[in-house]
């Protein structure tokens, strides 16, 4: 039986292969006029104080208009703008747009931006930040950088020296998605991070496995330990929310609070998280 499965596997091995050749083909033709036709589009996600129940930023998260597939989250197009180089020229852009909707937000409000790997590493780097910060008029404190652990496995010295720049500018630094990639605790020693983000992955099973909850707790106490704040990353339940309290976990975001919106909802979406809070706090 598996030997015949595979053979049939076989014969549509490759026609199927050609088609995604073809598609991948055509999304790579498509992605490089994407920014001149202007169909990407920053969505925004608040990320909330677990003391006062505040909005302290939003982090700006890439969507593509496409005009025959629609709108494509970031994991559909990403890795292919990181092979094609793409993500560079996209990466500036997405620089200058958060960075101008932020302008338009009460002062004491952030914008976190993901930086990817290529980009990290980009010549053009910290001509981007400060023209982007340059052109809006936004202070360099209220930008985070969002960089993953894959960065740092790259080159170490280059990295550092790298990070140390854009502090001096005066930016945040944030490592996304904690846990997930080669973690090494030295990192957190070693890079000049201002904040870790706590994966996902590891708050999902919050409140059901002693497991995950140990893990949170002790990112968190490392962290403060640090002197680095901690985030937790897709809160979905109040049991959630309620366990990452007891842990002493500063910062999250999440379906919860909100899904990412377009730039035009925050303004609401900061009344309607302002309501709740007050209820919380009165009752
Ligand atoms: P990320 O930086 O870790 O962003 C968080 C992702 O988790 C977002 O997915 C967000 O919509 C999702 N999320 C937030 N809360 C919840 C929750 O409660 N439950 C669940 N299941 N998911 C939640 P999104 O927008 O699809 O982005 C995926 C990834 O794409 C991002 O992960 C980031 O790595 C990358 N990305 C997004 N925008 C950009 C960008 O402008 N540049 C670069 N280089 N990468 C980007
Ligand atoms: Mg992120
Ligand atoms: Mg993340
Ligand atoms: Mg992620």
């Amino acid at each position: 039986r598996a030997k015949g499965d595979g053979r049939s596997c076989f014969r549509f091995f490759e026609p199927e292969m050609d088609v995604r050749m073809q598609l991948r083909r055509g999304l790579e033709t498509d992605l490089r006029q994407a920014l001149a036709a202007a169909e990407f589009e920053l969505f925004y996600q608040p990320i909330l104080d677990v003391g006062s129940r505040a909005v302290t930023s939003f982090e700006a998260l890439l969507r593509w208009r496409h005009p025959e597939r629609g709108l494509m989250p970031p994991d559909r197009f990403i890795p292919l703008a990181e092979e094609t180089g793409l993500i560079v020229p996209i990466g500036e852009w997405v620089l200058r747009a958060a960075c101008a909707e932020a302008m338009r937000w009460p002062a004491h409000l952030h914008v976190a931006v993901n930086l990817s790997p290529t980009q990290f590493a980009s010549r053009g780097l910290l001509e981007a930040i400060t023209g982007a910060l340059a052109a809006s008029g936004l202070a360099p404190h209220r930008l985070e950088l969002e960089i993953t652990e894959t960065v740092m496995l790259k080159d170490s010295e280059a990295t550092l020296s790298t990070l140390h720049r854009l502090k001096a500018i005066g930016v945040r630094i944030a490592m996304d998605d904690f846990g997930t990639g080669y973690s090494s605790l030295s990192y957190l020693q070693r890079f000049p991070f201002d904040k870790v983000k706590i994966d996902r992955s590891f708050i999902r099973n919050l409140g059901q496995t002693r497991e995950s909850g140990a893990i949170v707790g002790a990112v968190v106490d490392l962290c403060a330990g640090l002197g680095k704040g901690a985030t937790a990353e897709g809160v979905e339940t109040p049991e959630q929310l309620e366990e990452l309290a007891a842990k002493g976990c500063r910062e999250v975001q999440g379906f919860l609070f909100s899904r990412p919106c377009p730039a035009a909802e925050v303004a609401g979406l900061l009344d309607r998280l302002r309501s709740w809070a007050g209820q919380t706090v009165t009752g």
